[in-house]
């Protein structure tokens, strides 16, 4: 069954870091919302008879800068044009100035039944840094007002490798999720982007960039630190108490067919080869005159044959703490990794990147997900040892 990936690509203002596409500038998003549901509309039209959606994903930019009523249109055309009757999981970014009580109890009554917090940081000092909206207080009373809501199912975002941030902040951003018994955490390094205001900073030499070794031995820290406390580290940026791994994603990790409609969205469909990835364009108001003609506004399309796919089936899925099946990838990809990178395969486990082959699966340790890519680039079929 497919995923349907919903971009929002409004933000209040622009975090330092950020290099996703969004506007600061717009007041109304009437005319956002009606070409959206024009998108969906001619989408469901070529391929919601094809798959079921089993997920739905609210991400931006900020979703929760949509009102209620506006996000009641977009599901109504989602349910008119794809079969949503298979539905599973709804996810819903939403940031925590944003999440009032009536604001998350009405996403309820859309059927969202799962939120991805924009925290960041439990620290004044580095939400600052990082040009966040809400402050040290509001990221944890979010918490609060999300179970009183009724929410069960939530996942947070924290930033690791913050530039200046004293070391302690970071264990004890750890602390605070764990006190709150937060069920799904996602962690990220910050990373510099090309062409973001943290980018100029490090250019102006205001902003010296976290060492490396820094950022691995904070990630070192998080996976033993989350481990010990109940989290199946199950891919590398994400940490989940048991029921609680997000549904959405991994059907980016599993190479699953999914829609992505909003400016910026990508989109994956494989039946037959070639499989077939594209993009919308990056700007919203040619989005919504494009839209307005029923033009679909595709930037790029790429289209992947079985070595591509099998080069990305190997990347995504040692990510994962299911791990790349052997099996599968000679199955479905028509690749034999054993014979011909079991050399490499070999040096790995002496290395102790990877765990003993177990019924085909090759899984990293926690050494090899600190060089998860230099370990996957060792693997990758196209370099047949
Ligand atoms: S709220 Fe999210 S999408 Fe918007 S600028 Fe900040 S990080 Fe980027």
């Amino acid at each position: 069954m497919a995923g349907l990936y919903i971009h929002v690509p409004f933000c209040s203002q622009r975090c330092s870091y950020c290099d996703f596409y969004f506007v600061t500038t717009q007041k109304s998003h009437t005319g956002f919302v009606e070409a959206l549901c024009r998108e969906i509309e001619i989408q469901g039209q070529a391929f919601g008879r094809l798959e079921p959606i089993e997920t739905i994903y609210f991400g931006g930019g900020t979703p929760s800068q949509l009102s209620l009523d506006e996000l009641e249109r977009i599901v109504q055309a989602a349910n008119r044009h794809f079969d949503t009757s298979h539905v599973l999981e709804t996810t819903f970014e939403i940031n925590p100035e944003d999440a009032t009580t009536s604001y998350l109890r009405g996403l309820q009554g859309l059927g969202i039944d799962r939120l991805s917090i924009g925290i960041q940081s439990f620290f004044d000092a580095d939400l600052k840094f990082m040009n966040r909206v809400h402050d040290a207080g509001r990221a944890k009373s979010v918490l609060d007002d999300v179970r009183s809501a009724g929410f069960d199912k939530y996942s947070i975002d924290l930033i690791f490798g913050v530039p200046g941030q004293p070391k302690e902040y970071w264990s004890a951003n750890l602390d605070i999720a764990q006190s709150f018994e937060v069920p799904h955490i996602s962690t990220y390094n910050l990373t510099i982007e090309e062409s973001t205001p943290l980018a100029k900073q490090v250019e102006r030499g205001l902003v010296i960039p976290t060492d490396d070794d820094d950022s691995m031995n904070q990630f070192s820290f998080t996976m033993d630190y989350l481990k010990e406390r109940g989290y199946e580290h199950y891919e590398i940026s994400s940490f989940a108490k048991k029921g609680h791994r997000a549904v959405h994603n991994h059907k980016y990790w599993s190479h699953a067919n999914y829609i992505g409609v909003g400016p910026s969205a990508h989109s994956f469909w494989w039946r037959g080869l070639p499989a077939k990835r594209w993009s919308n364009i990056r700007n919203l108001r040619r989005y919504e005159a494009l839209l307005a003609q029923h033009v679909i506004p595709t930037d790029e399309e790429e289209k992947l044959s079985l070595d591509v796919l099998a080069d990305e089936h190997v990347m995504l899925r040692l990510r994962t703490a299911d791990g790349l099946s052997l099996k599968e990838l000679e199955d479905r990809y028509g690749v034999d990794l054993f014979s011909s990178h079991i050399s490499v395969l070999a040096e790995l486990e002496a290395g102790g990147f990877i765990h003993p082959i177990r019924n085909q699966i090759v899984r990293l340790t926690d050494l090899g997900k600190t060089v998860c890519n230099s370990v996957t680039a060792k693997l990758l079929p196209k370099d047949a040892s």
